[in-house]
């Protein structure tokens, strides 16, 4: 595989480079938070971090969206679809464990029988991702438990290792080895910088202090759905739905209608819900098929680790830890899969005596 260097005072280069071809989005600080936005300079570029408040999947995926809008003449409908979707995106500054998250996010949008979500699979074909390794992973993050790893390359196309005042740039894919051909200025990687990034890969795995056997968590789950520890694990939620707002793969949305009868015109709009509210899953019969916290709690969880492992053949989670950070009552994952893990536990411990 190629090698090259790219020094830290060459970003703006670069940025003024790849702005010719792609609309940037990268991770900037806003209100104290770092959040992928769409740059105007390279000075906006905020590399140092260890991840985003908001997943990047916001870029792909927004929080409100507008699907298409519409005009009426009488009885005829005209629809106007959007017109930005061959935009070519590029996401810069991602983390391994984000850049799998849209592999995720995809299964959802794609994998519905006839059913397939245009918008998002075209943004996302449109998308090239130069992604970062983790130098420094947080201690909340788990990724080496989900399959992942902080220096994972499979779903990024151009690598980025930060070696302190430069970094190694590898090209993954061919969209990526295409933009490396282009950027002909970098300077070849010499064997003690490929060196070092694998020790900055092997210091970032050790380095984890969260693990778990999530083949025995789904396995649990799969057992215990009517289990008094979702009791337990609900009694101090307060169903904010911080948990799974901020969550990579986390993909509810409703869909709502904006009709200027005034003017004969209208927008379809969808925005992201949450599992955690109680009116999600209010039917129009005033029935409610999850109408407590103990089966809104189990369902996220559920989700993630047993029916979309069930669906999919994966976990529905990449380890990122934003839910742990986000609780505000800290109910938080690790606690949570702790709990469930217990049940075994004590079934072992019955089984002995
Ligand atoms: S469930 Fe939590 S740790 Fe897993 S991807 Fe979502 S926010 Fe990250
Ligand atoms: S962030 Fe915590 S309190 Fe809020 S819905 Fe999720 S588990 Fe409940």
């Amino acid at each position: 595989m190629e090698q090259k260097i790219l020094q830290k005072d060459q970003i703006a280069k670069l940025y003024i480079e790849l702005s010719e071809e792609y609309n940037i989005y990268a991770p900037v600080k806003e209100k104290g938070n770092i959040v992928f936005k769409k740059i105007s300079n390279s000075d906006q570029i905020e590399l140092d971090y260890l991840n985003s408040k908001i997943p990047p999947k916001e870029v792909l995926f927004p929080q409100m969206e507008v699907l298409f809008e519409y005009k009426l003449d009488g009885k005829d409908v005209e629809i106007i679809d959007r017109q930005d979707l061959d935009e070519k995106i590029l996401l810069f500054g991602v983390r391994p464990c984000d850049a799998y998250s849209f592999e995720l996010v995809g299964n959802f949008f794609k994998a519905h029988g006839n059913w397939e979500d245009e918008i998002y699979l075209k943004k996302k074909e449109n998308t090239t991702i130069i992604g970062m390794g983790c130098n420094s992973p947080r201690t909340t993050c788990f990724c080496t438990s989900v399959g992942g790893h902080p220096f994972q390359k499979d779903y990024i196309d151009l690598f980025l290792t930060d070696l302190g005042d430069k970094y190694l740039v590898e090209g993954i894919s061919d969209k990526g080895k295409e933009i490396m051909q282009k950027l002909s200025w970098l300077s070849d990687a010499k064997e003690a910088d490929v060196k070092k990034s694998e020790e900055l890969a092997k210091q970032a795995e050790e380095s984890f202090t969260t693990k778990f056997n999530f083949d025995l968590v789904t396995k649990v789950l799969g057992e215990n759905f009517e289990n008094p520890v979702w009791e337990e694990i609900s009694e101090s939620c307060i169903g904010c739905g911080s948990c799974t707002f901020l969550c990579p793969t986390c993909t509810c949305f409703d869909v709502i209608e904006e009709n200027d009868k005034y003017n004969n015109r209208g927008r379809r709009i969808r925005i992201w819900d949450t599992c955690q509210s109680c009116l999600y899953t209010l039917e129009t019969s005033g029935h409610n098929p999850r109408p407590d916290k103990i089966q809104r709690c189990r369902n996220r969880i559920m989700h993630k680790f047993s029916y979309y492992p069930e669906n999919y053949n994966c976990l529905g989670c990449v380890g990122c830890g934003r839910c742990i950070q986000a609780c505000p009552v800290n109910n938080e994952l690790r606690i949570i899969i702790d709990k469930i893990l217990e049940i075994e536990k004590e079934e072992d411990e019955k089984a002995v005596a």
